[in-house]
């Protein structure tokens, strides 16, 4: 059976990006809108309770749960990549630290030709978008739809240690991460209010989806984007097996992504012509950047084990997961009402830098012993905890490319990561700053041993081949469909439609043209705010920016 429908915008993809969009579209009531979602409802306790995201990271009823090309750059190793597949999309399934990323980034996305993505020009956006704990500022906002909330008086007091030993390094403390300065040690702050995670398919999509003009279709998996001559008109999605399309009167809108917009993409015709005659998909346009400029953040763990208790002991023994479990259904409280990313920094790893380039972590527990099902509540069995880094502006880029015409099929997915040399110049710097944090006090006092990679990994050959062992992704894949000016190397220009069609758009994080410095979930609803503004007010945007 096919059907058809007629909408003015049809968004795809339900995410961080995507529910932002269809609550500011439909606002209104003049436009009929409609969000397609491969993924199912988000009204699970894993979900909504913060700490849930441990056993959601490889569920598959919300989860893509990819797994990526084996990397030369980690040793040839293949990584996992969980993507949320569900209403609200990764923000449904993330770590819920929200960081903006510095200023100086959005600065270089606006040199990059990007007229209008400044950051005096993006702030606005962040601040629509959230109601942060310290109310309307200059830097924040009070009336947006996400709630942004300071768990300093909540988190492990180990934190604190971690934060006393910055301070005697001489690293300043950063009370607000998102406000003049990224520099510095501090809490995270967190986008769960009253013990729920605030995903943007609770702050936005739900209070809209009471709207007449707002369709919401849950397990409808887009498949190819219907173009007549160089205009998208439509899209065709599937329901199980049932075949549907929507035709759009306006405009169509892909958020499925840095991983799966530029796969739809490549699998309407749209992307680079070699690739796409591999497995015969007609050309509906040359545009050989679609998918390539994949950048992520990639991170590697130091275990410690502590003299003193670390949240393990509360959460390792049966007794100690039945009391947080009380703590949290009576009172919204204690480590289940938080993310595991507790404490951190943004720090300069050598002199004369402008910005920040490591972000490091500071998780007051450790999870070394134990697969990657249910993890953060099943830490190791003894006191430690974990710190981290990565490097908050890589060079390295990969690429997504589909491997089949199949649009059920996963792409191709090839972080190539510390491919350049300033990047694993990087690694040796990340570890050194680890090292000289727990070396100091009042850390010091209470660090038994560093127990992974251990005291026997010194030289610069070893740190590298620990990293390639053992690091990661920190989920923040983007840039693959990224704006710019020129065709040749970027996707969709600075308002964000595809270069060389019409009423096609991309806005989700694969439209960044590099990676912030930090966490991607906040710019990328930043991106979505200010896309629907660019959406609505095309003529005047047009105006303002010739
Ligand atoms: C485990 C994990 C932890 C993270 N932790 C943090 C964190 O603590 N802080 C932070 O800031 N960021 C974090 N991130 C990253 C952040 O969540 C993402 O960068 C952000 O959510 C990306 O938003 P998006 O709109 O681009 O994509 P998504 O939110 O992933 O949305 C894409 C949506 O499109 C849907 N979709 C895809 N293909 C199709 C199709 N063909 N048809 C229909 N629908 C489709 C998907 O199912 C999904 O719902 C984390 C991510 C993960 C996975």
């Amino acid at each position: 059976m096919t059907t058809q429908t007629e909408f003015d915008y049809i968004i795809v993809g339900a995410g961080s990006a995507g529910c932002v969009l269809a609550n500011r579209l439909s606002a209104s009531g003049a436009h009929r809108v409609l969000l397609l979602e491969a993924g199912g409802s988000d009204r699970s306790p894993w979900i909504q309770v913060p700490i849930g995201y441990g056993k959601t990271f490889t569920d598959p009823r919300y989860n893509w749960m990819y797994n990526v090309a084996p990397d030369p750059g980690l040793g040839g190793r293949t990584g996992y990549w969980p993507r949320g597949k569900v209403l609200g999309g990764s923000s449904s399934i993330n770590a819920m630290v929200f960081i903006r990323g510095a200023q100086a980034d959005f600065n270089d996305w606006e040199r990059a030709g990007n007229p209008g993505w400044g950051w005096n020009d993006v702030l606005p956006y962040f601040k629509k978008s959230e109601t942060h704990f310290l109310g309307e500022t200059a830097y924040h906002g009070g009336q947006g739809p996400v709630y942004v909330s300071d768990p300093t008086a909540k988190v492990h007091t180990l934190c604190h240690r971690f934060l006393d030993t910055c301070t005697h390094l001489g690293i300043p403390p950063n009370a607000d991460f998102n406000g003049e300065t990224l520099y510095g040690a501090g809490i995270w702050p967190l986008n769960i209010k009253n013990g729920l995670r605030e995903s943007t398919a609770n702050c936005y999509l739900r209070p809209a989806m009471a709207r007449r003009n707002l369709t919401v279709r849950t397990h409808a998996h887009a498949t190819r984007i219907v173009f007549a001559e160089r205009r998208a008109v439509g899209i065709e999605y599937l329901e199980g097996t049932t075949r549907h399309s929507a035709r759009a009167t306006r405009e169509v809108i892909l958020s499925a992504g840095a991983v799966n917009s530029p796969q739809l993409l490549q699998l309407s015709g749209v992307g680079d012509p070699t690739r796409l005659a591999e497995f015969n998909l007609p050309l509906t346009h040359d545009l050989p950047a679609v998918g390539q400029g994949l950048q992520d953040h990639v991170a590697v763990s130091y275990y410690y084990k502590s003299r003193i208790p670390t949240l393990n002991n509360e959460l390792y023994p049966l007794w100690g997961k039945v009391w947080a479990g009380m703590r949290y259904v009576f009172n919204r409280s204690g480590p289940l009402s938080l993310s595991v990313n507790q404490a951190g920094a943004f720090l300069k790893s050598r002199p004369g830098l402008d910005a920040p380039n490591m972000q490091i972590y500071f998780n007051p527990l450790s999870y070394t012993n134990t697969s990657l099902k249910r993890r953060l509540l099943s830490p190791d069995p003894y006191a430690a905890f974990l710190m981290s880094f990565n490097t908050c502006r890589p060079t390295s880029r990969g690429s997504i490319t589909i491997q089949s015409a199949d649009p059920l099929a996963a792409p191709l997915i090839q972080p190539n990561v510390l491919s350049t040399p300033e990047d694993i110049a990087d690694v040796q710097e990340g570890a050194r700053l680890l090292r000289t944090l727990t070396a100091a006090r009042p850390l010091s006092d209470i660090v038994e041993s560093e127990y992974t990679p251990g005291p026997a990994c010194q030289s610069e050959a070893q740190i590298l081949e620990d990293f390639r062992a053992r690091a990661g992704t920190v989920y923040h894949a983007s840039c693959t469909c990224a704006m710019g000016a020129d065709p040749a190397t970027s996707v969709v220009n600075a308002r964000l439609q595809v270069h060389g069609l019409e009423a096609l758009r991309v806005v989700d994080a694969s439209v960044f043209p590099y990676v912030t410095s930090g966490n991607t979930n906040a710019p990328t609803m930043m991106v979505a705010e200010r896309a629907a503004d660019l959406i609505l007010n095309n003529h005047e945007y047009s105006t303002a920016h010739p």
